[in-house]
C-alpha cells in the first residue's frame, strides 16, 4: 500500500501531570455513567429456591444462599466467582469465565462495581 505508514508509535500514554487527580474524578463520573448504561441483561440473577428440596433460600452473605431445610447452598454470580477464586487464586478474567460459566461482561461489570479487583491481570477480592 503506497503512502501507508504505521501509526502505532504515535499512540503514547499521556505523561503524568498534576491534572491527573482531576482526570481521575472525571473518570469516576464516566465510570458511573457507564455502569448505569450497561446492558440490563447483565443483571444479577439471584437464586431464591433450593434446587434440591424447593424451599426458599436464605441469603448467607458473600453471594451464598443457604437452604434452611436441607442445608444445600446456591450462589449468585458474585458468590460463584468468589468461590472459584478461593480455589483458583491468581486466575485471570478468561479463566474465571471458563471456570464459572459466568459471562465476561458480568465479571467485568462486577469489577467496575469494585466487587472484585484486577491487578497484573489477576482477579481478586478483599477479604
Ligand atoms: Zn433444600
Amino acid at each position: 500500500m503506497k503512502g501507508y505508514k504505521m501509526t502505532i508509535n504515535e499512540v503514547r500514554r499521556p505523561p503524568m501531570t498534576p491534572v491527573r487527580e482531576e482526570k481521575e474524578k472525571e473518570n469516576k463520573a464516566e465510570k458511573e455513567k457507564r455502569l448505569r448504561s450497561m446492558a440490563y441483561d447483565d443483571e444479577e440473577v439471584k437464586p431464591n429456591v433450593c434446587r434440591i428440596c424447593g424451599a426458599i433460600l436464605k441469603y448467607d452473605g458473600l453471594g451464598e444462599y443457604k437452604c434452611p431445610d436441607c442445608n444445600h447452598s446456591e450462589y449468585d454470580s458474585y458468590g460463584q466467582v468468589r468461590k472459584y477464586l478461593e480455589t483458583h487464586p491468581g486466575a485471570n478474567i478468561i479463566q474465571v469465565e471458563k471456570g464459572t460459566g459466568i459471562p465476561r461482561s458480568r465479571i467485568t461489570r462486577m469489577i467496575a462495581e469494585e466487587r472484585f479487583k484486577v491487578s497484573n491481570g489477576k482477579v481478586s477480592f478483599d477479604e
